[in-house]
């Protein structure tokens, strides 16, 4: 059997918004990409003084932002998995799930500066194609001396997705919201509605801790 395109859009998403439904769009049309898999962050060991909303909210945002689009389908395994999330446990995880098929690690460009510290990284880059989108051209000298150092230290296989530039930031979404300011056109409009609706960034945060407390906010 062929060998299927699997493209992996890890994130925090706090909040989902439309560059990050668009990098993964362009990464799969680019690419020939058979499907993208939105990944929402479990314990993110590096943003732990953050205050993130639980997994299952950030989720059912992702899954309401990716409804229109027939590629794109969204997993639990990082929420569901214990202990700090690493991307290295979810390409294994990944492995198992999809034999035989090809992965593709979905990301901003700026990640490649700290990849090689992530746990574990010579495994990551033995395991997928880094798809890197590049925010600004005038970094790309800079990003492509990177990508060089990546290949001859790792092997790795870093390819650049043509992206166009757009300045939205899940902490400015973050900042509008708190202080009653629009983030229409930012996100989808579902997303907007449910995000204002319980008022989920405002300085009065309410960490809900499961899908129960979800329905029941959906429902007011
Ligand atoms: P995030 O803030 O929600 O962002 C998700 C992705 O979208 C990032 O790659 C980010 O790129 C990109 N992005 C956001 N806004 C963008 C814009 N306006 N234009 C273009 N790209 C944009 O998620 P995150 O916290 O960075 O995490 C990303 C992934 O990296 C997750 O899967 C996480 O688990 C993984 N990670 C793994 C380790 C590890 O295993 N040790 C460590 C850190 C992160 P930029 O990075 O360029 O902003």
């Amino acid at each position: 059997m062929k060998s299927r395109k699997i493209g992996i859009m890890g994130g925090t998403f706090n909040p989902i918004h439309y560059a990050h439904l668009l990098l993964a769009e362009s990464a799969r049309e680019q690419f020939g990409l058979d499907r993208v898999i939105f990944i929402p962050t479990g314990c993110s060991y590096l943003k732990q003084n953050d205050n993130i909303p639980s997994g299952d909210i950030r989720y059912q945002l992702v899954k309401l932002a990716i409804a229109d689009n027939p590629y794109f389908t969204c997993s639990r395994i990082e929420i569901d998995r214990e202990g700090n999330t690493y991307t290295i446990d979810t390409l294994k995880d990944l492995e198992k799930m999809y034999p035989g098929d090809e992965l593709y690690f979905i990301m901003g460009a700026d990640s490649l500066m700290m990849m090689d510290k992530w746990k574990d990284a010579q495994d990551i880059f033995n395991k997928c194609v880094i798809l890197a989108a590049v925010r600004d051209d005038n970094e790309l000298p800079d990003l492509d001396k990177r990508r060089i150092e990546l290949t001859d230290k790792f092997k790795a296989d870093i390819r650049f997705v043509q992206f166009k530039r757009m300045d939205i930031s899940s902490t400015d979404i973050r900042n509008r919201l708190a202080s009653g300011r629009s983030v229409k056109y930012m996100l989808p409009d579902d997303c907007v509605e449910f995000a204002c609706l319980k008022n989920l960034y405002s300085t009065n945060f309410i960490d809900h801790k499961d899908d129960e407390d979800i329905k029941v906010y959906r429902k007011e």
